[in-house]
């Protein structure tokens, strides 16, 4: 392995760190604790898992963390006048819904009932909308942690050519709009962009958000770029049981790049402490007090 491994673990221990400072200088100076609720409906075992970490890392960093369970069957207007005892209650600075939701709920509608200034995932039709005009708004986590993860290893982006893999409105998307307000060249590529070898070879930084399997092989890295890797899959050992594996295959990526984010151990962890860093970035801005440094786009 040549490439600089890109530690998001250790990475995100500093972000919850700091976060942690904040929230206890909050605490001193205005009498002020961040709340963050989460909100799980139904009982899809990978979203438990989530949610409870979220609680778990919540409270770690000194915040007021609130959870509501719902059964699978609660009907939509439940959920929504939920979300709006939420909105209403000035113990809480930050909303989030767990998705997916069940069927019978209509997710943008729920997700575009949560007061856009309370929204730390980011998915309000009014974040998405400033973010895509380049104005102050609460960003999608995982495509913030990957932003944070490139500053760091960079400096400036400022004319570096990105390519994105993916388009979904959770991480491609966002993640462009990111590297383009940080002034990357960006291509956003998906299933139908022809020629994709070609298209990752001029990246000077890739992030891979597909969903697939080690899809992506060194020979399709330019070398010496930065590659982020968002996938989280999980494949079959030969030996038995399972493991997981990102959207690059690691080792011969890890040949040709200059720096990785490994898959565990990358960007995942990124995600919930920029969770906890936006809710405390809503906590001020309700405040009118300072946004933390360094803890925001
Ligand atoms: P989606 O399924 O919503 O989007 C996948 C995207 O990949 C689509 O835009 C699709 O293109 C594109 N794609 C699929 N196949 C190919 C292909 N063969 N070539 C090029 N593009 C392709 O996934 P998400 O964005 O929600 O998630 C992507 C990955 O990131 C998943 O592995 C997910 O588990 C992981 N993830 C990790 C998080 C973390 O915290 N680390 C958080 C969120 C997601 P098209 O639009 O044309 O169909």
């Amino acid at each position: 392995m040549t490439a600089t491994r890109i530690d998001g673990k250790a990475f995100a221990a500093t972000v919850r760190a700091k976060v942690a400072t904040h929230v206890s200088h909050l605490k001193e100076t205005h009498d002020l604790t961040p709340g963050l609720a989460v909100v799980l409906v139904g009982e899809d075992p990978a979203s438990q898992v989530y949610v409870r970490s979220k609680g778990k890392q919540t409270v770690e960093v000194g915040m007021h963390s609130v959870e509501h369970k719902l059964d699978a069957d609660t009907p939509e207007a439940d959920l929504l006048a939920l979300v709006e005892t939420l909105n209403q209650d000035p113990a809480i600075h930050g909303i989030l819904v767990q998705l997916p939701l069940p069927d019978h709920v209509n997710a943008d509608k729920v997700i575009n009932a949560i007061d856009p200034a309370k929204d730390v995932d980011g998915f309000h039709i009014s974040n998405v909308g400033l973010l895509g005009t380049g104005q102050k708004s609460m960003v999608p986590c995982t495509p913030l942690g990957c932003l944070m993860m490139l500053r760091d290893h960079h400096g400036s982006l400022s004319g570096l050519n990105a390519v994105v893999l993916g388009r979904s409105n959770i991480v491609g998307k966002p993640m462009a709009q990111l590297l383009l307000g940080d002034s990357c060249t960006v291509t956003i590529a998906h299933s139908r962009t022809k020629d994709l070898p070609e298209v990752v070879r001029g990246a000077d930084i890739v992030v891979a958000a597909v969903g697939r399997p080690q899809m992506v092989p060194g020979d399709w890295i330019k070398p010496g770029a930065t590659v982020i890797d968002v996938g989280i899959n999980r494949i079959e050992k030969p030996e038995g049981g399972t493991r997981l594996v990102g959207d690059c295959d690691f080792d011969s990526c890890a040949e040709v790049a200059g720096a990785i984010t490994p898959v565990p151990g990358g960007v995942g962890p990124m995600t919930i402490a920029c969770l906890l860093a936006n809710t405390l970035t809503a906590c001020c801005r309700a405040h009118g007090l300072p946004e933390p440094e360094g803890l925001t786009a």
